[in-house]
């Protein structure tokens, strides 16, 4: 059956249901949702810009007692191969990014029972005393990992992370939010409302975060449409995410076995996304895990940023997504998909354009 009549409504601006999302995504007409999603991602974007923002990914631990089936970067408490990182290696990393006009850091890492909840305030208020830098960092898997260590409220941890120097959550581990599939790929994560709660309560105290969603554990349709809804509702109470970024699971060198999403499946998630979440302004593109290519296509399927430089990213790695992508090459393809790259911060402010100009670019590219 065709799905004109669901790309028609969206197009005059009304929005979609569980129900359209669910024949959009059974559809095989990926293009044509595709052109809708794309004038959707122009109506917040007018102007041919898409933005990236240098970051640092800083993996700060890999101790982890949540055993996600899925995770190849986790070390049980204890395991020899475990780590924290001492606070000067963190603090170098961190010199490094200001070292190139990085403006945001994502410390990301495993729910460590052994890390007391101070190690995360005073880390924080050690690294605002050092440098002038956003962080952008702990997914609510970890956040509610704070909440049991410490025993204060969710709303308490969150104040005082942020009143220490945190300044966003990215929030990742949404997976797909809902507990049939939470509870088979990562039962001790927490629920989907949980995830949800630690968002919104995030933006109460202060802080803004983006919305993640991962594809590809073999999830039903109506559970990835349920995801979609579950983040238009709490972003309609709360306005608290700046981002939608959706990409797609990475099966090799994990406990699981699933087949890999294809970049259609991939770009068509992308284009359901950017149709049904009408009220979230910025969709990133997944050039880590699908690669440079499909990243650049998918700037015409509802993606208006590039992501971040990632200096590091093991977690992904990890689990074989290879596709190492630098500033340099982020300025390339986003000029041959069409587009003028400029520079972002966390809230996606512009904070430098490269549009024709050449020497900028090229001085850049040579300061990198
Ligand atoms: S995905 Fe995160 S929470 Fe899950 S096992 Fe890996 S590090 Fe732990």
């Amino acid at each position: 059956m065709s799905v004109d009549h669901i790309l028609e409504k969206a197009r005059s601006g009304e929005r979609i249901s569980v129900e359209d999302a669910i024949e959009l995504y059974e559809s095989n007409e990926v293009e044509k949702i595709g052109e809708v999603a794309n004038e959707m991602m122009q109506k917040w974007h007018p102007e041919p810009i898409t933005t990236f923002v240098i970051g640092r990914n800083i993996n700060y631990t890999n101790f982890c007692d949540t055993y996600c089936r899925f995770c190849a970067f986790y070390r049980p408490p204890g395991h020899e191969d475990g780590y924290v990182l001492d606070n000067d290696v963190i603090f170098q990393k961190i010199q490094e990014t200001k070292d190139v006009d990085g403006t945001e850091i994502l410390m990301q890492g495993g729910t460590n029972p052994d890390l007391p909840f101070e190690y995360y305030t005073n880390l924080l208020r050690e690294i605002k005393k050092r440098f002038d830098i956003t962080m952008h960092s702990f997914s609510p898997a970890e956040i509610w990992k704070m909440v049991e260590v410490s025993g204060l409220s969710l709303e308490e941890v969150l104040t005082e992370l942020h009143e220490a120097g945190l300044d966003s959550l990215p929030g990742g581990g949404a997976e797909i939010l809902d507990n049939r599939t939470r509870k088979r790929i990562s039962r001790l994560k927490g629920t989907w409302e949980e995830w949800i709660e630690c968002m919104k309560t995030a933006k109460k105290v202060g802080m803004h975060g983006t919305a993640t969603m991962v594809i590809g554990f073999g999830e039903t349709m109506e559970e990835r449409a349920l995801h979609l809804k579950r983040v238009r509702d709490a972003q309609d109470e709360t306005g608290c995410f700046l981002a939608f970024i959706p990409w797609t699971f990475q099966p090799d060198n994990t406990n699981m076995k699933a087949e890999k999403v294809t970049p259609e499946e991939y770009l068509k998630n992308l284009a359901i996304s950017r149709i049904f979440l009408d009220n979230v302004p910025n969709f990133q593109s997944s050039w880590v895990t699908m690669g440079p290519e499909v990243g650049k296509k998918s700037l015409t399927y509802g993606c208006n940023d590039f992501g971040s430089t990632m200096i590091e990213e093991n977690v992904v790695s990890a689990a074989g997504a290879t596709h190492k992508v630098d500033t340099n090459l982020i300025l390339r393809l986003i000029r041959e998909a069409g587009k003028t790259p400029a520079q972002r911060d966390t809230k996606y402010n512009t904070l430098r354009v490269f549009e024709g100009d050449e020497k900028a670019a090229k001085d850049f590219i040579m300061q990198n």
